[in-house]
């Protein structure tokens, strides 16, 4: 079982850099609720421990305490950046210790899978004398997730689903670096939605389209509001991550989709 710290940045007293109407302790917190949902809910194989889950004040101290109490096996500081600049840096300690090798491939999955579900800028994989990093005895990174006082950062920082966006980058790294493995056989299935039409006609005609370029798809009649949708589901997978790469050959072949959750 891997034991993973998740500590949200400032809190409480402390809310971190302000910016844009947003203030980072908040920012922090979400990113760090919705990583621990992803992680409970698709992958298995770790235990979780977040050092707040709530607008708590706490000490450095009190956080590393805790991770190094609780025994953790890798601890990750989520924070957001300000000062002026764009994109997402990651730091690890720049001491020198043992297994420092092997915190910077870690580190290194866990930066590339954020660059690439956020499409930040890539600002590098840093290092410094932190206190998360080096007051912490296991392996350990702080990821700055964009800049709050930088007006196209902090405007995708307003919104809910990019905030997922960060905290799915922080979780595929997270099962990456520490063999964390999917969820199978938990009922759920990743539908891929090629389009959502009110007639069967229209439907049939984007089944027809998607077929001509190798993509077998199906219908299915979906209800919202009183209106009957008939719904393009090209591909229905166990695993996430497959889901995904139907997205991206649709998309090399033409056609945007995107993922709904199925529960029979
Ligand atoms: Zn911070």
């Amino acid at each position: 079982m891997t034991k993973i710290f998740i500590d949200p940045g400032h809190g409480g007293t402390d809310p971190g850099a302000q910016a844009n109407g947003l203030r980072e302790k908040d920012l922090t917190l979400s990113i760090a609720l919705k990583l621990r949902n992803i992680l409970n809910n698709e992958y298995e194989g770790h235990s979780l421990l977040l050092s707040r889950t709530t607008d708590k004040t706490l000490q450095l101290g009190e956080r590393t305490t805790m991770a190094n109490n609780w025994g953790a096996n890798y601890l990750v500081s989520i924070h957001i950046n300000a000062g002026g600049g764009t994109g997402f840096e990651s730091y690890i300690y720049n001491g020198s210790y043992a297994g420092k090798a092997e915190t910077n491939r870690l580190r290194g999955l866990v930066h590339d899978a954020i660059v690439s579900e956020t499409g930040f800028q890539n600002r590098g994989k840093k290092e410094a004398n932190f206190h998360m990093l080096r007051e912490s005895n296991m392996h350990s990174v702080l990821t700055e997730n964009g800049f709050i006082d930088h007006s196209a950062d902090a405007s995708k920082l307003k919104s809910d689903a990019f905030l997922t966006s960060i905290a799915r980058g922080h979780a595929k790294g997270l099962a990456r670096a520490l063999g964390l493995k999917q969820k199978s056989g938990s009922g759920t299935y990743y539908r891929v939605v090629t389009g959502s039409f009110v007639t069967r006609q229209n439907a049939d005609i984007q089944v027809n389209a998607l077929k001509a370029k190798g993509f077998e798809s199906f219908i299915e009649i979906y209800q919202q509001s009183g209106t009957t949708y008939y719904r393009v589901i090209t591909g229905s997978y166990q695993s996430r991550a497959n889901a995904e790469q139907q997205v991206t050959r649709l998309k090399n072949a033409g056609f945007e989709s995107f993922i709904v959750t199925y529960t029979p």
